[in-house]
């Protein structure tokens, strides 16, 4: 099981879109995908007809205490989507309630963790949609993954955001074995507007190794697909939003690849 979150401390970015349009393009490759929704306003889980009022079968439970989660609500809280080997865990309002209550419990920072651990036999690859915000949610996101992708809306005000999110992570890896591998994507490209144009550059030149070659376009197919509630790929394979996406994953499946052979030398050197 492969696990990736989807994060950036800004809303209206591209993450939901990013974690459906990568999620659909993993299942359509036949692997067994699980978005999970860990933002309170649960536009993911709102994307496939889960309204967030509803607590009930949402991600808040898998918050459980350690050793307190039941196999029945575990699986319980697990949905299927109209795409084949696409499944999510919708969100819910309620989880805003655990950024006060839960981050002084012990181990709750590994909630997310323990929960996957236990399905690790049953998806290929987990795919965290996180909240906007620096809490229990994201750290339980980011303490789960072994890859972190990063949209970036491509306008003036984004690099903020970027270092924001650079300061959290140099704070989440301080606890980790390993540094969390980054991709900064960015998103919502319009070549034909100056600060699309300029932040472009100045994300490929301020952090050229970590930034993804090329950008997401703003695509209104993948608007209209999220107010449908289909895949992007389910209302047009062809679009240019979904060959975009399509090429952000073949990036990020290379560096896993290369990851994977890199641990291999290393195990066998
Ligand atoms: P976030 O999850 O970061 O808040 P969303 O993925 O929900 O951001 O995107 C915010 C809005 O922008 C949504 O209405 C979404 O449909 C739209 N959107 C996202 N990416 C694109 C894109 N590349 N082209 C056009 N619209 C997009
Ligand atoms: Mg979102």
């Amino acid at each position: 099981m492969h696990v990736w979150s989807v994060a950036n401390q800004k809303g209206g970015v591209g993450k939901t879109t990013t974690t459906v349009a990568l999620g659909c393009l993993l299942a359509d490759k036949g692997k067994r995908v699980l978005m999970l929704d860990l933002d309170p306003q649960g536009s993911l889980g709102s994307y496939f007809g889960h309204s967030p009022e509803q607590a009930a079968q949402s991600s808040f439970h898998w918050f459980a205490a350690p050793g307190k989660l039941a196999e029945d609500v575990l699986n319980g809280c697990i949905r299927h989507t109209d795409t084949r080997n696409l499944h999510l865990v919708p969100g819910s309002t309620a989880l805003a309630t655990l950024e006060r209550s839960a981050v002084t419990q012990e181990g709750m920072g590994l909630a997310i963790s323990r929960a996957l651990s236990r399905l690790w036999d049953d998806y290929d690859y987990v795919l965290i949609d996180s909240p906007p915000t620096l809490g229990v949610l994201l750290i339980n996101a980011l303490a789960a993954s072994e890859r972190l992708i990063i949209p970036v809306q491509t306008e003036f005000l984004a690099i903020k955001g970027v270092e924001r999110m650079l300061n959290t992570l140099n704070m989440v890896n301080r606890s980790r074995r390993q540094p969390l591998p980054y991709l900064l994507v960015p998103t919502l490209f319009d070549r034909r507007t100056q600060a699309s144009v300029s932040s472009f550059r100045h994300m490929r030149k301020t952090w050229p190794d970590v930034t993804w070659h090329a950008a997401i376009p703003v695509d209104t197919r993948l608007r209209d697909a999220s107010s449908q509630g289909v895949t992007p790929l389910a209302l047009d394979p062809d679009s240019r939003g979904i060959q975009a996406y399509g090429s952000l994953l073949k990036t990020l499946l290379k560096a896993e690849s290369a990851l994977t052979s890199t641990a291999g030398v290393a195990a066998n050197g």
